[in-house]
Protein backbone atom coordinates (compact mmCIF):
# COMPACT_ATOMS: atom_id res chain seq x y z
CA UNK A 1 0.00 0.00 0.00
CA UNK A 2 1.45 3.42 -1.06
CA UNK A 3 1.39 6.06 1.46
CA UNK A 4 0.66 9.86 -0.28
CA UNK A 5 3.56 9.54 -2.54
CA UNK A 6 2.12 13.34 -3.63
CA UNK A 7 0.50 15.91 -1.08
CA UNK A 8 -2.35 16.95 -0.96
CA UNK A 9 -1.87 20.63 -2.42
CA UNK A 10 0.00 19.34 -5.34
CA UNK A 11 -2.83 16.91 -6.38
CA UNK A 12 -5.13 19.43 -6.65
CA UNK A 13 -2.77 21.41 -8.94
CA UNK A 14 -2.36 18.55 -11.23
CA UNK A 15 -5.98 18.46 -10.82
CA UNK A 16 -6.72 22.03 -11.99
CA UNK A 17 -4.39 21.42 -15.00
CA UNK A 18 -6.56 18.50 -15.98
CA UNK A 19 -9.53 20.29 -16.32
CA UNK A 20 -8.25 22.71 -17.90
CA UNK A 21 -6.98 20.27 -20.21
CA UNK A 22 -10.69 18.79 -20.78
CA UNK A 23 -12.24 22.06 -21.14
CA UNK A 24 -9.33 22.95 -23.98
CA UNK A 25 -10.17 19.59 -25.67
CA UNK A 26 -14.19 19.95 -25.73
CA UNK A 27 -13.15 23.69 -27.35
CA UNK A 28 -10.95 21.95 -30.22
CA UNK A 29 -13.70 19.30 -31.19
CA UNK A 30 -16.06 21.57 -31.38
CA UNK A 31 -14.26 22.10 -34.95
CA UNK A 32 -13.12 18.51 -37.65
CA UNK A 33 -10.06 20.53 -38.05
CA UNK A 34 -8.94 20.99 -34.67
CA UNK A 35 -11.10 17.75 -33.54
CA UNK A 36 -7.90 15.15 -33.23
CA UNK A 37 -6.14 17.66 -31.47
CA UNK A 38 -8.88 18.18 -29.11
CA UNK A 39 -9.25 14.93 -28.41
CA UNK A 40 -5.86 14.24 -27.67
CA UNK A 41 -5.48 17.03 -25.66
CA UNK A 42 -8.64 15.64 -22.95
CA UNK A 43 -7.00 12.27 -23.29
CA UNK A 44 -3.41 13.45 -22.45
CA UNK A 45 -5.28 15.78 -19.09
CA UNK A 46 -7.44 12.18 -18.28
CA UNK A 47 -4.01 10.61 -18.24
CA UNK A 48 -2.42 12.93 -16.05
CA UNK A 49 -5.64 12.88 -13.45
CA UNK A 50 -5.50 9.07 -13.27
CA UNK A 51 -1.71 9.05 -12.46
CA UNK A 52 -1.70 11.74 -10.16
CA UNK A 53 -5.19 9.74 -8.49
CA UNK A 54 -2.83 6.62 -8.09
CA UNK A 55 0.00 8.28 -6.53
CA UNK A 56 -1.91 10.51 -4.30
CA UNK A 57 -4.24 8.27 -2.46
CA UNK A 58 -2.92 5.21 -0.01
CA UNK A 59 -4.00 2.84 -2.33
CA UNK A 60 -3.13 -1.05 -2.50
CA UNK A 61 -2.80 -1.53 -6.50
CA UNK A 62 -3.19 -5.35 -7.06
CA UNK A 63 -7.21 -5.21 -7.72
CA UNK A 64 -6.63 -2.05 -9.68
CA UNK A 65 -4.42 -3.71 -11.98
CA UNK A 66 -6.72 -6.65 -12.23
CA UNK A 67 -9.52 -4.22 -13.30
CA UNK A 68 -7.28 -1.62 -15.46
CA UNK A 69 -5.77 -5.04 -17.57
CA UNK A 70 -9.56 -6.55 -17.62
CA UNK A 71 -11.07 -3.20 -18.76
CA UNK A 72 -8.22 -2.22 -21.37
CA UNK A 73 -8.26 -5.67 -22.47
CA UNK A 74 -12.00 -5.40 -23.31
CA UNK A 75 -12.16 -1.93 -24.47
CA UNK A 76 -9.03 -3.14 -27.09
CA UNK A 77 -11.05 -6.16 -28.70
CA UNK A 78 -13.98 -3.99 -28.56
CA UNK A 79 -12.59 -1.03 -30.15
CA UNK A 80 -10.81 -2.64 -33.08
CA UNK A 81 -13.44 -5.02 -33.73
CA UNK A 82 -16.32 -2.74 -33.65
CA UNK A 83 -17.23 -1.17 -37.11
CA UNK A 84 -17.93 2.26 -37.64
CA UNK A 85 -21.60 2.05 -38.02
CA UNK A 86 -21.88 0.13 -34.99
CA UNK A 87 -20.43 3.24 -32.91
CA UNK A 88 -22.91 4.90 -31.58
CA UNK A 89 -23.95 1.03 -29.64
CA UNK A 90 -20.49 1.38 -28.73
CA UNK A 91 -20.97 4.85 -26.88
CA UNK A 92 -24.49 3.48 -25.38
CA UNK A 93 -23.08 1.00 -23.72
CA UNK A 94 -19.48 3.29 -22.79
CA UNK A 95 -22.45 5.69 -21.39
CA UNK A 96 -24.08 2.43 -19.30
CA UNK A 97 -20.88 1.16 -18.06
CA UNK A 98 -20.10 4.54 -16.89
CA UNK A 99 -23.51 4.94 -14.89
CA UNK A 100 -23.02 1.18 -13.09
CA UNK A 101 -19.53 2.63 -12.40
CA UNK A 102 -21.26 5.55 -10.22
CA UNK A 103 -23.52 3.23 -8.06
CA UNK A 104 -20.77 0.62 -7.68
CA UNK A 105 -18.20 3.28 -6.53
CA UNK A 106 -21.05 5.40 -4.55
CA UNK A 107 -22.32 2.64 -2.91
CA UNK A 108 -19.34 1.22 -1.95
CA UNK A 109 -17.70 4.07 -0.61
CA UNK A 110 -21.46 4.86 1.26
CA UNK A 111 -21.15 1.30 2.61
CA UNK A 112 -17.99 1.61 4.05
CA UNK A 113 -18.17 5.01 5.78
CA UNK A 114 -18.86 5.24 9.54
CA UNK A 115 -20.65 8.32 9.85
CA UNK A 116 -21.96 9.44 6.44
CA UNK A 117 -23.07 13.48 6.71
CA UNK A 118 -25.53 14.85 4.59
CA UNK A 119 -23.38 15.82 1.55
CA UNK A 120 -22.50 12.00 1.33
CA UNK A 121 -25.91 10.28 1.50
CA UNK A 122 -27.87 13.00 -1.00
CA UNK A 123 -24.72 12.41 -3.27
CA UNK A 124 -24.89 8.84 -3.20
CA UNK A 125 -28.28 8.19 -3.31
CA UNK A 126 -28.57 10.47 -6.68
CA UNK A 127 -25.80 8.48 -7.93
CA UNK A 128 -27.34 5.47 -7.58
CA UNK A 129 -30.41 7.25 -8.96
CA UNK A 130 -28.89 8.60 -11.95
CA UNK A 131 -26.37 6.25 -12.27
CA UNK A 132 -29.22 2.93 -12.24
CA UNK A 133 -31.19 4.69 -15.06
CA UNK A 134 -28.19 5.75 -17.12
CA UNK A 135 -27.10 1.82 -17.17
CA UNK A 136 -30.42 0.42 -18.39
CA UNK A 137 -31.53 2.99 -20.26
CA UNK A 138 -28.32 2.71 -22.02
CA UNK A 139 -28.47 -1.49 -22.46
CA UNK A 140 -31.89 -0.36 -24.41
CA UNK A 141 -30.72 2.17 -26.18
CA UNK A 142 -27.85 -0.02 -27.07
CA UNK A 143 -30.65 -3.13 -28.04
CA UNK A 144 -32.88 -1.03 -30.28
CA UNK A 145 -29.59 0.52 -32.24
CA UNK A 146 -28.72 -3.24 -32.36
CA UNK A 147 -32.21 -4.28 -33.35
CA UNK A 148 -32.23 -6.74 -30.19
CA UNK A 149 -34.79 -4.67 -28.77
CA UNK A 150 -37.89 -3.56 -31.29
CA UNK A 151 -37.10 0.12 -32.62
CA UNK A 152 -40.52 1.14 -32.65
CA UNK A 153 -42.51 2.81 -29.38
CA UNK A 154 -43.05 0.24 -27.07
CA UNK A 155 -44.71 0.29 -23.83
CA UNK A 156 -48.31 -0.13 -21.89
CA UNK A 157 -51.40 2.28 -21.24
CA UNK A 158 -50.50 4.28 -17.80
CA UNK A 159 -46.84 4.00 -18.31
CA UNK A 160 -46.39 7.79 -17.89
CA UNK A 161 -48.26 7.45 -14.37
CA UNK A 162 -46.19 4.29 -13.52
CA UNK A 163 -43.08 6.26 -14.47
CA UNK A 164 -43.57 9.39 -12.37
CA UNK A 165 -44.86 7.26 -9.61
CA UNK A 166 -42.23 5.60 -9.94
CA UNK A 167 -39.52 8.33 -9.92
CA UNK A 168 -41.07 9.75 -6.92
CA UNK A 169 -40.91 6.98 -4.52
CA UNK A 170 -37.24 6.54 -5.69
CA UNK A 171 -36.94 10.77 -4.76
CA UNK A 172 -38.76 9.33 -1.67
CA UNK A 173 -35.98 6.73 -0.82
CA UNK A 174 -33.17 9.79 -1.46
CA UNK A 175 -34.70 11.41 0.97
CA UNK A 176 -34.94 8.51 3.96
CA UNK A 177 -31.26 8.06 3.28
CA UNK A 178 -30.45 12.13 4.14
CA UNK A 179 -32.52 11.38 6.64
CA UNK A 180 -31.36 8.86 8.21
CA UNK A 181 -27.78 7.84 7.32
CA UNK A 182 -27.89 4.52 8.81
CA UNK A 183 -30.65 3.48 6.36
CA UNK A 184 -29.23 0.82 3.66
CA UNK A 185 -31.91 -0.53 3.07
CA UNK A 186 -33.23 3.13 0.99
CA UNK A 187 -30.13 2.50 -0.92
CA UNK A 188 -31.82 -1.12 -1.76
CA UNK A 189 -34.61 0.22 -3.09
CA UNK A 190 -33.09 3.29 -4.92
CA UNK A 191 -30.72 1.19 -6.80
CA UNK A 192 -33.33 -1.55 -8.67
CA UNK A 193 -35.81 0.53 -8.77
CA UNK A 194 -34.60 3.03 -10.72
CA UNK A 195 -32.99 -0.08 -12.84
CA UNK A 196 -36.65 -0.53 -13.40
CA UNK A 197 -36.99 2.98 -14.39
CA UNK A 198 -34.68 3.54 -16.72
CA UNK A 199 -36.06 0.82 -19.04
CA UNK A 200 -39.81 1.79 -18.71
CA UNK A 201 -38.44 5.76 -19.81
CA UNK A 202 -36.64 4.17 -22.62
CA UNK A 203 -38.25 1.53 -24.03
CA UNK A 204 -41.49 4.06 -24.95
CA UNK A 205 -38.99 6.15 -27.06
CA UNK A 206 -38.89 5.34 -30.86
CA UNK A 207 -36.21 4.48 -33.17
CA UNK A 208 -35.98 7.36 -35.06
CA UNK A 209 -35.35 9.63 -31.44
CA UNK A 210 -32.89 7.43 -30.38
CA UNK A 211 -30.00 9.60 -31.55
CA UNK A 212 -31.44 12.51 -29.13
CA UNK A 213 -31.62 9.65 -26.16
CA UNK A 214 -27.96 8.78 -26.73
CA UNK A 215 -26.69 11.99 -25.97
CA UNK A 216 -29.16 12.43 -22.87
CA UNK A 217 -27.76 9.05 -21.65
CA UNK A 218 -24.05 10.51 -21.78
CA UNK A 219 -25.53 13.36 -20.11
CA UNK A 220 -26.76 11.40 -17.66
CA UNK A 221 -23.44 9.29 -16.94
CA UNK A 222 -21.99 12.40 -16.32
CA UNK A 223 -23.89 13.84 -13.80
CA UNK A 224 -23.73 10.46 -12.12
CA UNK A 225 -20.56 10.81 -12.09
CA UNK A 226 -20.11 14.09 -10.80
CA UNK A 227 -22.60 13.10 -7.97
CA UNK A 228 -20.17 10.36 -7.27
CA UNK A 229 -17.27 12.91 -7.47
CA UNK A 230 -18.90 14.41 -4.49
CA UNK A 231 -19.04 11.30 -2.41
CA UNK A 232 -15.57 11.10 -2.92
CA UNK A 233 -15.07 14.80 -2.86
CA UNK A 234 -12.62 14.35 -6.00
CA UNK A 235 -12.46 17.88 -7.64
CA UNK A 236 -11.30 16.30 -10.76
CA UNK A 237 -14.50 13.68 -10.84
CA UNK A 238 -16.73 16.89 -10.19
CA UNK A 239 -15.52 18.82 -12.98
CA UNK A 240 -15.23 16.18 -15.31
CA UNK A 241 -18.74 14.21 -14.63
CA UNK A 242 -20.07 18.05 -14.67
CA UNK A 243 -18.41 18.22 -18.46
CA UNK A 244 -19.91 15.58 -19.75
CA UNK A 245 -23.46 16.54 -18.09
CA UNK A 246 -23.25 20.01 -19.81
CA UNK A 247 -22.06 18.99 -23.20
CA UNK A 248 -24.15 16.20 -23.82
CA UNK A 249 -27.33 18.28 -22.45
CA UNK A 250 -25.95 20.79 -24.88
CA UNK A 251 -25.86 18.19 -27.67
CA UNK A 252 -29.21 16.83 -26.95
CA UNK A 253 -30.87 20.34 -27.49
CA UNK A 254 -28.73 20.84 -30.68
CA UNK A 255 -29.91 17.00 -32.27
CA UNK A 256 -33.74 18.44 -31.05
CA UNK A 257 -33.26 21.15 -33.55
CA UNK A 258 -31.86 19.26 -35.74
CA UNK A 259 -35.14 17.44 -35.93
CA UNK A 260 -37.70 19.71 -34.63
CA UNK A 261 -38.38 18.29 -31.59
CA UNK A 262 -38.24 19.53 -28.15
CA UNK A 263 -37.09 17.29 -25.31
CA UNK A 264 -40.11 17.05 -23.75
CA UNK A 265 -41.45 15.46 -26.48
CA UNK A 266 -38.84 13.30 -27.36
CA UNK A 267 -39.17 11.61 -23.66
CA UNK A 268 -42.79 11.81 -22.96
CA UNK A 269 -43.97 11.50 -26.81
CA UNK A 270 -47.33 9.69 -26.89
CA UNK A 271 -47.33 5.98 -27.87
CA UNK A 272 -47.70 4.61 -31.26
CA UNK A 273 -48.64 7.86 -33.40
CA UNK A 274 -47.92 6.24 -36.67
CA UNK A 275 -49.14 2.77 -36.11
CA UNK A 276 -52.03 3.57 -37.99
CA UNK A 277 -49.99 4.97 -40.89
CA UNK A 278 -49.72 4.16 -44.63
CA UNK A 279 -48.86 0.57 -45.27
CA UNK A 280 -45.68 -0.35 -47.67
CA UNK A 281 -48.28 -1.31 -49.92
CA UNK A 282 -50.31 1.36 -50.12
CA UNK A 283 -47.77 3.64 -50.99
CA UNK A 284 -45.62 1.83 -53.37
CA UNK A 285 -48.30 -0.38 -54.89
CA UNK A 286 -47.21 -0.24 -58.87
CA UNK A 287 -45.73 3.31 -58.38
CA UNK A 288 -41.72 2.55 -58.15
CA UNK A 289 -39.72 2.26 -61.50
CA UNK A 290 -36.55 0.83 -61.04
CA UNK A 291 -33.41 1.78 -63.15
CA UNK A 292 -30.46 0.13 -64.14
CA UNK A 293 -26.51 1.54 -64.09
CA UNK A 294 -26.72 2.43 -68.26
CA UNK A 295 -29.97 4.14 -67.65
CA UNK A 296 -28.71 6.76 -64.74
CA UNK A 297 -25.37 6.79 -66.55
CA UNK A 298 -27.54 8.45 -69.35
CA UNK A 299 -28.99 11.12 -66.64
CA UNK A 300 -25.38 12.20 -66.35
CA UNK A 301 -25.08 13.03 -69.54
CA UNK A 302 -27.08 16.72 -69.62
CA UNK A 303 -26.62 17.12 -65.77
CA UNK A 304 -24.96 20.32 -65.21
CA UNK A 305 -25.37 19.73 -61.19
CA UNK A 306 -25.45 16.64 -59.12
CA UNK A 307 -26.25 16.40 -55.04
CA UNK A 308 -25.07 13.29 -53.57
CA UNK A 309 -27.19 12.59 -49.96
CA UNK A 310 -25.52 9.79 -47.96
CA UNK A 311 -27.10 7.97 -45.43
CA UNK A 312 -27.03 4.79 -43.36
CA UNK A 313 -26.52 2.40 -45.94
CA UNK A 314 -23.44 4.34 -47.75
CA UNK A 315 -21.79 3.29 -44.56
CA UNK A 316 -22.67 -0.29 -43.84
CA UNK A 317 -21.65 -0.88 -47.60
CA UNK A 318 -18.21 0.98 -47.28
CA UNK A 319 -18.77 3.02 -50.51
CA UNK A 320 -17.37 6.30 -49.35
CA UNK A 321 -14.58 5.78 -51.67
CA UNK A 322 -16.27 5.02 -54.73
CA UNK A 323 -18.20 7.59 -54.20
CA UNK A 324 -15.08 9.94 -54.01
CA UNK A 325 -14.25 7.97 -57.65
CA UNK A 326 -17.75 9.01 -59.20
CA UNK A 327 -17.87 12.82 -57.66
CA UNK A 328 -13.92 13.07 -59.34
CA UNK A 329 -15.56 11.07 -62.59
CA UNK A 330 -18.59 13.42 -62.72
CA UNK A 331 -16.40 17.37 -62.08
CA UNK A 332 -13.50 16.15 -64.85
CA UNK A 333 -16.85 16.28 -67.12
CA UNK A 334 -18.02 19.61 -65.87
CA UNK A 335 -20.64 18.77 -63.92
CA UNK A 336 -20.94 20.90 -60.25
CA UNK A 337 -21.35 17.96 -57.52
CA UNK A 338 -21.76 18.67 -53.89
CA UNK A 339 -22.66 16.60 -50.48
CA UNK A 340 -25.73 17.18 -48.73
CA UNK A 341 -25.70 16.38 -44.99
CA UNK A 342 -27.94 15.87 -43.05
CA UNK A 343 -27.52 16.45 -38.96
CA UNK A 344 -28.67 12.84 -38.21
CA UNK A 345 -27.75 11.16 -41.26
CA UNK A 346 -26.20 7.54 -40.53
CA UNK A 347 -26.33 6.54 -36.88
CA UNK A 348 -24.45 9.17 -34.64
CA UNK A 349 -23.72 12.53 -34.67
CA UNK A 350 -21.37 13.84 -38.25
CA UNK A 351 -21.17 10.42 -38.79
CA UNK A 352 -21.03 10.96 -42.35
CA UNK A 353 -18.63 13.94 -42.18
CA UNK A 354 -16.29 11.56 -40.42
CA UNK A 355 -16.93 9.24 -43.65
CA UNK A 356 -16.62 11.14 -46.25
CA UNK A 357 -13.66 12.83 -44.77
CA UNK A 358 -12.27 8.88 -44.59
CA UNK A 359 -12.31 9.06 -48.84
CA UNK A 360 -10.98 12.52 -48.73
CA UNK A 361 -13.54 14.64 -49.99
CA UNK A 362 -13.13 18.20 -49.36
CA UNK A 363 -14.44 19.71 -46.46
CA UNK A 364 -16.18 22.77 -48.51
CA UNK A 365 -18.16 19.99 -50.54
CA UNK A 366 -20.20 18.91 -47.71
CA UNK A 367 -23.21 21.41 -47.40
CA UNK A 368 -25.34 21.48 -44.63
CA UNK A 369 -28.99 20.83 -44.81
CA UNK A 370 -30.60 23.97 -45.09
CA UNK A 371 -27.78 25.76 -48.04
CA UNK A 372 -28.92 22.34 -50.03
CA UNK A 373 -32.61 22.67 -49.65
CA UNK A 374 -32.92 26.48 -51.04
CA UNK A 375 -31.14 25.54 -53.96
CA UNK A 376 -32.39 22.08 -54.71
CA UNK A 377 -34.79 22.88 -57.47
CA UNK A 378 -31.62 23.77 -58.97
CA UNK A 379 -30.72 20.22 -58.80
CA UNK A 380 -30.42 18.27 -62.23
CA UNK A 381 -29.85 14.90 -60.23
CA UNK A 382 -30.29 14.04 -56.48
CA UNK A 383 -28.35 10.75 -55.84
CA UNK A 384 -29.39 9.36 -52.73
CA UNK A 385 -27.35 6.39 -51.60
CA UNK A 386 -28.76 4.22 -48.63
CA UNK A 387 -30.50 7.30 -47.01
CA UNK A 388 -33.89 6.59 -46.21
CA UNK A 389 -35.69 9.16 -43.08
CA UNK A 390 -33.69 11.90 -43.90
CA UNK A 391 -35.30 12.33 -47.46
CA UNK A 392 -38.70 11.13 -46.17
CA UNK A 393 -41.09 13.89 -47.68
CA UNK A 394 -44.08 12.33 -44.83
CA UNK A 395 -42.14 14.38 -42.49
CA UNK A 396 -43.56 17.72 -44.57
CA UNK A 397 -46.95 16.07 -45.20
CA UNK A 398 -48.11 13.82 -42.75
CA UNK A 399 -48.64 15.44 -39.61
CA UNK A 400 -49.58 11.70 -38.63
CA UNK A 401 -45.87 10.60 -39.14
CA UNK A 402 -44.01 9.69 -36.50
CA UNK A 403 -41.13 11.97 -38.17
CA UNK A 404 -43.71 14.73 -38.62
CA UNK A 405 -42.21 17.98 -38.52
CA UNK A 406 -38.05 16.55 -38.66
CA UNK A 407 -36.14 19.11 -41.34
CA UNK A 408 -35.20 16.93 -44.19
CA UNK A 409 -33.39 17.23 -47.46
CA UNK A 410 -35.98 18.01 -49.96
CA UNK A 411 -34.72 15.56 -52.09
CA UNK A 412 -38.24 15.11 -53.70
CA UNK A 413 -37.86 18.62 -55.20
CA UNK A 414 -35.36 18.33 -57.45
CA UNK A 415 -35.49 17.58 -61.43
CA UNK A 416 -34.58 13.70 -61.17
CA UNK A 417 -34.09 11.49 -58.05
CA UNK A 418 -31.90 8.28 -57.91
CA UNK A 419 -32.41 6.26 -54.63
CA UNK A 420 -29.23 3.31 -54.21
CA UNK A 421 -30.67 0.78 -51.85
CA UNK A 422 -31.26 -3.05 -51.78
CA UNK A 423 -34.80 -3.20 -51.62
CA UNK A 424 -37.92 -1.03 -50.32
CA UNK A 425 -37.04 -1.97 -46.68
CA UNK A 426 -37.92 1.09 -44.10
CA UNK A 427 -34.50 2.89 -42.99
CA UNK A 428 -34.65 3.50 -38.93
CA UNK A 429 -37.94 5.02 -38.16
CA UNK A 430 -39.75 1.82 -39.81
CA UNK A 431 -41.88 3.71 -42.26
CA UNK A 432 -42.29 3.88 -45.91
CA UNK A 433 -41.02 6.38 -47.48
CA UNK A 434 -43.27 7.86 -50.57
CA UNK A 435 -40.19 10.03 -52.38
CA UNK A 436 -39.40 5.97 -53.98
CA UNK A 437 -43.01 6.08 -55.66
CA UNK A 438 -42.60 9.91 -56.60
CA UNK A 439 -42.74 10.57 -60.87
CA UNK A 440 -39.39 12.31 -60.98
CA UNK A 441 -37.92 9.42 -58.65
CA UNK A 442 -36.01 5.91 -59.71
CA UNK A 443 -34.62 3.21 -57.98
CA UNK A 444 -31.10 1.94 -58.46
CA UNK A 445 -31.77 -1.90 -56.38
CA UNK A 446 -28.28 -2.65 -55.11
CA UNK A 447 -25.57 -2.90 -52.51
CA UNK A 448 -24.38 1.10 -52.25
CA UNK A 449 -20.70 -0.21 -53.11
CA UNK A 450 -21.35 -2.70 -55.95
CA UNK A 451 -24.04 -0.55 -57.39
CA UNK A 452 -21.73 2.40 -57.27
CA UNK A 453 -19.01 0.36 -59.28
CA UNK A 454 -21.13 -0.39 -61.82
CA UNK A 455 -22.35 2.96 -62.17
CA UNK A 456 -18.90 4.37 -62.52
CA UNK A 457 -18.01 2.07 -65.13
CA UNK A 458 -21.17 2.79 -67.20
CA UNK A 459 -20.63 6.23 -67.28
CA UNK A 460 -17.16 5.92 -67.98
CA UNK A 461 -18.19 3.40 -70.68
CA UNK A 462 -20.80 5.98 -72.32
P1 LIG B 1 -32.17 5.12 -42.65
O1 LIG B 1 -31.92 4.23 -41.49
O2 LIG B 1 -33.42 5.90 -42.68
O3 LIG B 1 -32.13 4.28 -44.02
C1 LIG B 1 -30.99 3.61 -44.42
C2 LIG B 1 -31.30 2.87 -45.68
O4 LIG B 1 -30.07 2.29 -46.12
C3 LIG B 1 -32.28 1.73 -45.49
O5 LIG B 1 -33.55 2.04 -46.00
C4 LIG B 1 -31.62 0.53 -46.21
O6 LIG B 1 -32.50 0.05 -47.22
C5 LIG B 1 -30.38 1.15 -46.84
N1 LIG B 1 -29.23 0.26 -46.78
C6 LIG B 1 -28.84 -0.53 -45.75
N2 LIG B 1 -27.76 -1.23 -46.10
C7 LIG B 1 -27.47 -0.87 -47.38
C8 LIG B 1 -26.45 -1.26 -48.30
N3 LIG B 1 -25.53 -2.18 -47.99
N4 LIG B 1 -26.45 -0.70 -49.52
C9 LIG B 1 -27.39 0.22 -49.88
N5 LIG B 1 -28.37 0.61 -49.04
C10 LIG B 1 -28.39 0.07 -47.82
O7 LIG B 1 -30.89 6.07 -42.78
P2 LIG B 1 -30.76 7.65 -42.86
O8 LIG B 1 -29.29 7.91 -42.85
O9 LIG B 1 -31.58 8.18 -43.98
O10 LIG B 1 -31.45 8.17 -41.54
C11 LIG B 1 -30.87 7.93 -40.28
C12 LIG B 1 -31.91 7.41 -39.32
O11 LIG B 1 -31.24 6.89 -38.21
C13 LIG B 1 -32.84 8.48 -38.82
O12 LIG B 1 -34.12 7.93 -38.58
C14 LIG B 1 -32.18 8.91 -37.51
O13 LIG B 1 -33.09 9.47 -36.61
C15 LIG B 1 -31.67 7.56 -37.04
N6 LIG B 1 -30.54 7.63 -36.13
C16 LIG B 1 -29.55 8.58 -36.31
C17 LIG B 1 -28.53 8.70 -35.41
C18 LIG B 1 -27.54 9.82 -35.58
O14 LIG B 1 -27.04 10.34 -34.57
N7 LIG B 1 -27.22 10.20 -36.81
C19 LIG B 1 -28.38 7.75 -34.27
C20 LIG B 1 -29.43 6.72 -34.22
C21 LIG B 1 -30.45 6.70 -35.12
P3 LIG B 1 -32.33 -1.43 -47.78
O15 LIG B 1 -32.38 -2.35 -46.64
O16 LIG B 1 -33.47 -1.57 -48.74
O17 LIG B 1 -31.01 -1.46 -48.51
Amino acid sequence: MNTFLIEAGWVNLAYVAASVMFVLGLKGMAHPRTAVRGNLISAWGMLLAVVVTLLAEGLSYTWIIVGALIGALAGAVAALRVKMTQMPEMVALFNGFGGLASVLVAGTAFMITREPDVRMTVATGLSGLVGAVTFTGSLVAWGKLAGVVPGRQLGFRGMRAFNALLGLGVLGCVAWLTADPSSTAAYWIIVPASFVLGVTLTIPIGGADMPVVIALLNSYSGVAAAATGFVLMNNVLIIAGSLVGASGIILSQIMCKAMNRSLSHVLFGSLGPGADGPSADQVYGGKVKAAGPEEVAMLFDTARRVLIVPGYGLAVSQAQHVVRDLSNLLEARGITVEFGIHPVAGRMPGHMNVLLAEADIPYDKLKEMDEVNSEISQVDVCLVIGANDVVNPSARTDPQSPIAGMPIIDADRAQTVVVVKRSLSPGFAGIPNPLFAADNCLLMFGDGKKALVELVAAIKEG
